[in-house]
């Protein structure tokens, strides 16, 4: 049934989100209707279920990866089924897909005794196996006998998912936005063991379309509003049977050594915009510093850990932060979160240094006597302290208790510069001087109103605020590669042209944006050649959107973002970016587009969305039309 549901998924790829997310939450209610006998099976049953979809095989933050290598999957395909490792990698290279080879080499097999048929629960758990191996010679060799023990037992598609899942690359096109909402789909209308009264149940039959529509907007926001607090599955499902999604909140809370999905951050074209936003609201203006999220949990046992924008553990990264947190951190303060910057910091002239400096630096297990990129810590913002939540705090009472529980130290922890102006002049000025000092611009932020630090109900609560935005010069979007151009001349044997997109949250799908040439140095392409000829697909997923005329002559796994500048923005008849939002036929692309960086620490599904390339687009033609000053006044 998980096989077929992500049959189901990839052929759906395209059509309305609602058709997936409803595919999806029937798997899901089937695991509360059939194991109905005991919420522990529906437990077991749904997590694997889950995690399944997702390729993971635990929270995100545990650091547990599958990518069992592609060498070791083909011997398995191979001794499982009998043929020849030359003739699977072949067909592999050919297909470009070693799962749909794992699936069609299946019936070559003869068995004496069938082997059971595998179940969610069993393949999850032999998966676990796997990853929890170290890679000697010893458990390569057991890793291959678990796998072939899988295949031998597979039906239908169950080869394909399972080799996919084993490399870290399932890719059916299914973002966490939408297992959330399916698995709140599920537990509102199959409520696990029938648990809620006939009463409550005869209601929900009895809605209207439209107020069932809004009932499970409502209830599919507290899940994600919790998962946001506790990305954890195995801690929110079992408290989602027992206790239903109402009471969630208050069981899955914010906790020190959990980190929470970070607020981001809206791209805005100038102060004007800013004002009209924000409108009556007290807002503040922060240096927007360059270097790397940072959120600082400070746990009850004195431990101190440290995690990147994307929930990965970086507590071995920054030794030095760590060691200096007991410094900075008033005695009062027995357990916090803090969400900070990390900028790479020159002691002896006192400065910042660029963001490109802090990468230089080793991103694990780093000796603090060996340190050579120092870095200073930009402190914004405190989301929890000594056992309070405080996301749904307004942001002038955090920052005040941020103030409060911490002391400053030149060049190791510092506050954000803020100014908590409301007139344009002033903020023009604070702009200039944040350029000034090695900052890339500012991050505006309510104080008030609209300002807990609750992601899911607005993920895009901050503004950002970016000198070029102003100059006029063009906009900076971060974008994903989705194909290459063969080079020619002095580009020959390498790729000498890149197709990018841009990420539809709306249809979950990548929209061909705009082809780019310009921006390389030599050494980056160098760099981009050797980490995507990794990537290359034989023909492009079924979630991107790319005219023919389009066509990359290599097609590409959508795995690196890229930090892009262009000049401006036009609507298209070849990209498919934004397409419907400005106009029903044509897309929008991005014209004159320079290369600047790649952007680690953002995954394919953070690349710009289709709606803000619309934005930009709608804020550009306005200021065209209409100059500076009127511009907005109709768009809001
Ligand atoms: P961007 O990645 O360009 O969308 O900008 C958002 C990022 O800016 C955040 O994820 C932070 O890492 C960084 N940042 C720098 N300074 C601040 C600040 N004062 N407030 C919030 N985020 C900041």
């Amino acid at each position: 049934a998980v096989a077929r549901t992500f049959e189901k998924i990839e052929e759906d790829s395209g059509r309305q989100i609602e058709e997936k997310t409803s595919t999806l939450s029937s798997i899901y209610s089937k695991c509360l209707t059939v194991s109905i006998c005991s919420i522990l099976c529906c437990l077991d049953d749904l997590l694997c279920c889950v995690y399944l979809c997702l390729n993971q095989l635990g929270p995100a933050y545990q650091g547990l990866e599958l990518g069992v290598g592609e060498t070791v999957l083909m011997k398995a395909v191979a001794q499982a089924t009998g043929r020849q490792l030359d003739k699977i990698k072949a067909e592999a290279q050919e297909k470009g897909d070693l799962g749909l080879v794992a699936e069609s080499s299946r019936s070559n097999q003869r068995m004496m005794f069938a082997p059971a048929n595998l179940t969610a629960g069993g393949v999850f758990n032999k998966l676990k196996e796997i990853a929890n191996m170290s890679g000697n010679s010893v458990s390569t060799n057991i890793k291959i006998d678990i796998i072939k023990g899988l295949f031998v037992a597979c039906r239908f598609s169950e080869a394909r998912y399972i080799v996919r899942s084993l490399a870290g690359k399932l890719r059916i096109g299914l973002a966490e936005q939408s297992v959330l909402s399916a698995l709140s789909q599920a537990v509102c209308l199959s409520p696990p063991g029938q648990e809620l009264p006939p009463a409550v149940l005869d209601a929900g039959k009895r809605m209207s379309a439209e107020n069932k529509r809004v009932w499970m907007e409502e209830k599919a926001l507290i899940l994600k509003q919790t998962y946001c607090e506790m990305p954890n599955y195995d801690a929110i499902i079992p408290v989602l049977l027992k206790e239903g999604i109402d009471e969630l909140p208050n069981h899955c809370k914010l906790t020190p050594g959990v980190p929470l999905r970070p607020m981001l951050a809206h791209p805005t074209k100038g102060i004007g915009e800013v004002m009209k936003r924000f409108d009556e609201a007290s807002f503040t203006c922060e240096y927007k510093y360059d270097g790397e999220r940072a959120q600082i949990h400070i746990l009850e046992n004195g431990e101190v850990r440290i995690f990147s924008r994307n929930q990965e553990d970086n507590t071995s990264k920054y030794p030095d932060i760590i060691s200096r947190i007991p410094q900075v951190k008033k005695e009062n303060v027995r357990s916090c979160v803090l969400d900070s910057e990390a900028v790479a910091w020159d002691r002896e002239k006192k400065q910042i240094q660029p963001f490109q400096v802090l990468t230089t630096r080793k991103r694990k297990d780093v000796d603090a006597s060996e340190i050579k990129v120092q870095v200073c810590v930009y402190a914004f913002d405190l989301l929890y302290l000594n056992g309070e939540s405080l996301v749904r705090e307004p942001l002038s009472k955090r920052r005040a208790l941020l103030r409060e529980s911490f002391e400053e130290k030149v060049g190791e922890f510092v506050f954000a510069r803020a100014l908590d102006a409301d007139n344009t002049e002033a903020i023009a000025e604070f702009l200039e001087q944040s350029v000034r000092d090695s900052c890339e611009g500012l991050m505006v932020k309510t104080l008030e109103k609209h300002a807990t630090y609750e992601i899911a109900k607005r993920s895009h609560n901050w503004l950002k605020l970016k000198k070029d935005y102003l100059e006029g010069v063009g906009d900076t979007v971060d974008l994903c590669v989705i194909g290459a151009y063969l080079g020619k001349g002095k580009r020959a044997g390498s790729y000498g042209g890149f197709l990018l997109a841009c990420y539809d949250e709306e249809n979950e799908e990548f929209q061909s944006v705009c082809k780019i040439g310009t921006g390389f140095k030599d050494e980056d392409l160098e760099q981009h050649y050797n980490f995507l000829k990794e990537h290359i697909l034989p023909k492009p997923r079924p979630y991107y959107r790319v005219d023919q005329s389009a066509e990359p002559d290599v097609w590409l796994e959508a795995v690196q973002v890229w930090e892009v500048k262009c000049a401006d923005l036009s609507l298209s008849p070849v990209y498919k970016a934004a397409m419907g939002l400005v106009d029903p036929e044509k897309g929008i692309s991005l014209r004159f587009p320079r290369y600047l960086r790649i952007r680690d620490d953002k995954k394919p599904e953070d690349a710009t969305t289709g709606s803000q390339i619309a934005d930009l687009y709608k804020k550009q033609q306005q200021i065209q039309n209409q100059g500076e000053k009127q511009d907005l006044e109709d768009y809001y």
